[in-house]
């Protein structure tokens, strides 16, 4: 991965392609005690952050896919007060988080303090909404934070994680989502960035069969475009601790409370919408 002829390259191994974006500098490069974060300047999308060479965040398309691991399951959600991001260290989840009148409480934990601290100089615009009264911002390990949260003390949980390897690996294991369940309130919710449903069946089936095993009653995909990432088509998967992920508060998001580029109520209803051979796969995984 890097500047080859000014053209910011990531290869996705597993799905023997790459994504290539034209870019002018690197802004920015660390090696933090956690990954590698480099920043660069692109010529058409802002800003790009990698993390270990894997594309995160860039200014251009990010509301796709902040404002997707979101809304939908805030929306689903009777009454969202109680919320935690882990992960999510670019702030873009928590700006979105916080537009929502509900929210009582949002506390954000990204092992790597050195992501924060990169966005806040180069995507101040995801950083905007930090100093909320509301906004908690802490640097630990996701797991460890869940495992000593209070039982039954949040209403959301969003893993807006790097993919299931590295640090990231940890928070698509059975003991993480144990600790979810057993940190969520009655009606509580998870959702989890899910990788691409084009690429990464395996990692989905697996996200499926160890919600189940923590007791989850109900899991749902939702699918979107992000451009950066690998296939362009991503997911997120919620994850209900009981009952049935039906929801959806539509008055609400018709009133326009909540401000966005991407999400709508069309959106919500059409993002929830199963392919045919997801809906087939899904349907083995979660009575298998
Ligand atoms: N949207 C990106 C994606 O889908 O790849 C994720 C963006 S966000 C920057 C990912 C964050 O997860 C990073 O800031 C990273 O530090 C954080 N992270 C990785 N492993 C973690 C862990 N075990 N606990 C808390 N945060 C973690």
């Amino acid at each position: 991965m890097g500047l080859d002829d000014n053209w910011i390259i990531e290869i996705c191994k597993e799905g023997g392609s790459a994504f290539a974006l034209k870019g002018r500098d690197k802004v920015f490069d660390e090696q933090t005690p956690y990954q590698r974060i480099e920043v660069f300047d692109t010529t058409t999308y802002g800003k790009l952050m990698l993390i270990d060479g894997f594309t995160m965040v860039s200014s251009r398309d990010n509301f796709l896919y902040h404002e997707m691991m979101s809304h939908p399951v805030l929306f689903t959600h009777a009454a969202p007060r109680r919320v935690a991001i882990i992960g999510g260290g670019d702030c873009g989840t928590l700006r979105e988080v916080l537009k929502h009148p509900e929210v009582e409480r949002a506390v954000q934990i990204d092992i790597d303090e050195g992501v924060t601290r990169a966005a806040e100089v180069h995507f101040p615009e995801l950083c905007a909404s930090n100093d909320d009264p509301r906004a908690e911002l802490l640097f630990r390990d996701g797991i460890q934070w869940m495992q000593d949260a209070e039982p039954g003390s949040l209403d959301v949980i969003i893993v807006d994680s790097t993919d299931p390897i590295g640090p990231g690996e940890v928070l698509f294991t059975p003991a993480f989502y144990a600790a979810c369940h057993r940190a969520l309130d009655d009606g509580g919710m998870i959702v989890q960035q899910s990788e691409s449903p084009l690429l990464h069946m395996p990692i989905l089936e697996r996200m499926y069969r160890n919600l189940k095993t923590a007791g989850f009653t109900d899991a749902r995909t939702l699918f979107f475009p992000q451009p950066i990432y690998p296939t362009g088509w991503w997911s997120a998967t919620i994850g209900a601790k009981s009952g049935l992920i039906d929801g959806f508060r539509a008055g609400d998001v018709a009133s326009g409370a909540v401000q966005t580029d991407y999400y709508n109520e069309e959106i919500h209803r059409g993002a929830f919408a199963q392919p045919e051979f997801f809906r087939k796969a899904r349907a083995s995984w979660w009575q298998g």
